[in-house]
């Protein structure tokens, strides 16, 4: 309920006695996380507009769609979250509509590669519709800014805020997106006390800034890296560089550093290539459809992102790119891995490795 930095104590509501007990500490570890986003829209708190954050959430969902007999769901909000709610929708056997404010799906995509994603979904079955901000919400209706329509059920995948409210009111340092300002060791800005996770900032070694990504992966490891700490060792993350997959329909999706609008953001003079491939040998059975997309420093080479799409065996792939961005690698460095290489698995030449050969305009 709150933190006393002064008294060295927390306040702690206990629900099964309900009543409010405070806890002394030495050291203070927060890791609360992120809560999805619910704005302040009107009958956002209508029943049938559920969120989806936790294993219960889902029972919840699909406890009501079958109570209902839901015909048609709507998914607000065009991210990873909502994108596997929709496919997960269609499987199910609803008519799905997915209503994304901004004009594309998966922002942290660039467009061209994200449009890639809108076709796959649509063939699917999904109705995406982009650039459609939800105004408001009624039994039954979803209001639009472009006019209404008829729904069983609405499910937000809206994005994720931390949960650094806590944190906050006890006067420690906020950084990206209000997450809780942390040091390469978890140290947040008062003595003993730690923050890791979701709730936490973290450092991007591609652009050197401090930013928020929550993301499984990175809570981990922060996690681990306080407890050492905490316990009286010594560890530190160095941060992260954006890797994320999903896998949507039959395509996976993966990404890592920086798309072209956070390049420019940044203020990185950039050049970005794509290649159309196969996920193994072109003459093998199986091969599917594979798109890279890299992105690198202009003058230095140094590979700034890159965006994978494709059939499966493609995703995984971008580690490779992840690993090189850690190891601040430029393109020619890419071109010379010494990676593998049969027909069941690829061409003789990675498809991040043919990505970074379009770059240096070698191939
Ligand atoms: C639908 C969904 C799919 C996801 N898929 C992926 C994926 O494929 N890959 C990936 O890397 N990540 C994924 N994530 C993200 C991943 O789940 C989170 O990054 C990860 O769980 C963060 O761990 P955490 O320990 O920081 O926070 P959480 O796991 O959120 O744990 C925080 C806990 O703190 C509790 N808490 C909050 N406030 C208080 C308080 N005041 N007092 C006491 N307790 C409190 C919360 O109830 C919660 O149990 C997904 C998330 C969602 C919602």
């Amino acid at each position: 309920m709150a933190i006393d930095l002064d008294e060295r104590k927390v306040e702690v509501h206990d629900h099964s006695r309900d009543r409010t007990i405070n806890l002394g500490f030495d050291q203070l570890h927060i890791a609360t996380g992120a809560r999805p986003l619910r704005p302040d829209i009107p009958g956002i708190d209508l029943p049938r507009v559920m969120g989806v954050q936790t294993l219960d959430d889902a029972h919840a969902i699909l406890a009501r769609a079958e109570l209902t007999d839901c015909k048609h769901v709507t998914v607000v909000g065009g991210g990873y979250i909502g994108l596997e709610m929709a496919e997960a929708f269609v499987r199910w056997g609803a008519e799905v509509t997915l209503v994304e404010a901004t004009s594309q799906v998966m922002r942290t995509l660039d467009p061209d590669i994200a449009a890639k994603v809108t076709t796959a979904i649509r063939g699917f079955g999904v109705d995406v519709r982009t650039d459609l901000p939800v105004t408001g919400f009624e039994e039954g209706v979803v209001h639009t800014s472009e006019g209404e329509h008829h729904t069983d059920l609405v499910v937000l995948g809206m994005g994720v805020t931390p949960n650094a409210d806590l944190a906050a009111d006890a006067g420690l340092e906020l950084g990206p997106r209000g997450s809780i300002s942390v040091d390469r060791r978890q140290r947040t800005s008062a003595d003993g006390v730690w923050a890791a996770g979701d709730c936490a900032s973290s450092f991007h070694l591609v652009t050197g800034e401090p930013v928020h990504i929550a993301l499984g992966t990175v809570a981990n490891k922060q996690g681990r890296v306080a407890g050492v700490n905490i316990g009286g060792g010594y560890a530190t993350f160095p941060g992260v560089v954006g890797t994320a997959i999903t896998k949507i329909c039959a395509l996976e999706i993966s990404r890592t550093g920086l798309s072209e609008h956070e390049a420019a953001t940044a203020g990185f003079s950039f050049d970005t290539a794509t290649i159309d491939t196969k996920t193994i040998a072109h003459y093998m059975p199986g091969a599917e459809d594979m798109t890279v997309k890299m992105l690198a420093e202009q003058g230095s080479g140094r590979i700034l992102g890159a965006q994978i799409i494709g059939g499966r065996g493609a995703g995984k792939r971008i580690d490779a790119v992840a690993t090189a961005l850690h190891a601040g690698m430029d393109v020619q460095q890419m071109i010379d891995l010494d990676l593998s290489y049969a027909p069941p698995f690829s061409g003789v030449w990675d498809p991040v490795q043919m990505v970074a050969r379009r770059l240096v305009r070698n191939d």
